[in-house]
């Protein structure tokens, strides 16, 4: 494949180069003053890394999706599948070049601009989980908002790695913004009860007594179908939680699902929907509306962004087999 056909424009012609060989272009470089190659290739290692932030257009709306952190979680099995033989769930991995010791798991929340409101869903970890989660303020920032800037933060549901990021310190981290959350959710574990019950719960209660509970006269509480702004609605999705909230955007007819923790993985939520995931307070449930959703995406083609997908956690549903194959999104929104 060629991609330029333009002849070289130095003085070291193309074909005096292929002439010269390696040694004879270093000597040639040399004599001309430039450094020798050798001296090119020492730099520090840096580490792995990953994007903060990945930005694209949706109609008249603008989407980013940050990355709050990653978390490494040993033992695939029994996260995945607990209810099948562990050799089956690592034949699934396998099969998928993931490796069967654990997973990694991304957390991404989202901000629409819609050009009239900027919408934030999730808000991640929080600060108690950094450094290595707890990292979306940062991230907006680098991609040019600020969190006073945010008008809305809508929560999915209320695990702490939504609502860690809602303050700091005991301080809002988005103070000009109003909220939404599901009524049924917040019903669920806003009783002070359920905090102090010292049952499996309690501490995710507890943080939803410090995080979310101190914000409740700002709280416009939803139920399915109910319209954040024109063109972004409310889609009843529980199992994962009781009141999970699950969002359906569109824009000049180009339409995206926002669906939260409903689907978490990209290969055994999609391929195994039906199979047991431990994070699923609800399996049944959970793997009804999993089934539902990615039916859904799949049958009307509609992308997907998901909170756990691998960052930047944006792609589509095809139907396949028993289950459904995730494809990342490459270039698609910018066409
Ligand atoms: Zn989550």
């Amino acid at each position: 494949m060629t991609f330029d056909k333009s002849r070289p424009t130095s003085m070291l012609t193309r074909r005096k180069a292929l002439t010269l060989g390696a040694a004879g272009i270093t000597s040639a470089l040399i004599s001309s003053g430039a450094a020798p190659l050798s001296a090119l290739a020492k730099a520090p290692m840096l580490g792995p890394s990953l994007a903060s932030h990945h930005r694209f257009t949706l109609g008249d709306f603008e989407i980013t999706t940050f990355l709050d952190g990653t978390l490494k979680i040993s033992g695939l099995f029994p996260a995945f599948g607990a209810e099948q033989f562990q050799e089956d769930v690592d034949e699934v991995a396998k099969a998928n070049f993931l490796p069967t010791s654990g997973f990694e798991m991304s957390y991404a929340p989202v901000l629409v601009n819609t050009g009239k409101e900027l919408i934030l869903f999730d808000t991640g970890n929080g600060a108690t989980k950094r450094p290595d989660r707890g990292k979306l303020a940062r991230a907006l920032k680098g991609a040019g908002y600020t969190p006073e800037q945010v008008d809305i933060v809508v929560i999915t549901h209320y695990h702490p790695d939504h609502i860690g990021g809602l303050n700091e310190g005991g301080k809002p981290i988005f103070p000009n913004a109003r909220y939404i959350a599901g009524a049924t959710e917040h019903n669920f574990w806003s009783p002070k009860q359920l905090a102090e019950s010292g049952g499996s719960l309690a501490s995710r209660a507890k943080l939803v007594q410090s995080h979310v509970v101190p914000l409740a006269d700002k709280i416009t509480f939803f139920k399915d179908g109910q319209d954040v702004v024109t063109g972004i609605r409310a889609l009843a999705s529980d199992g994962h939680t009781p009141g999970h909230l699950a969002y359906h955007l569109e824009s000049k007819g180009r339409r995206l699902l926002l669906w939260g923790d409903a689907i978490v993985h990209q290969i055994f939520s999609f391929q195994k929907p039906d199979w047991k995931f431990t994070g699923d307070m609800d399996h049944e449930k959970a793997a009804a509306t999993r089934v539902k959703l990615l039916g859904m995406a799949a049958a009307d083609r509609i992308p997907v962004t998901g909170y756990h997908l691998p960052f930047p956690s944006v792609g589509y549903v095809e139907a396949l087999g028993e289950g459904f194959r995730f494809v990342p999104a490459s270039y698609q929104f910018r066409m």
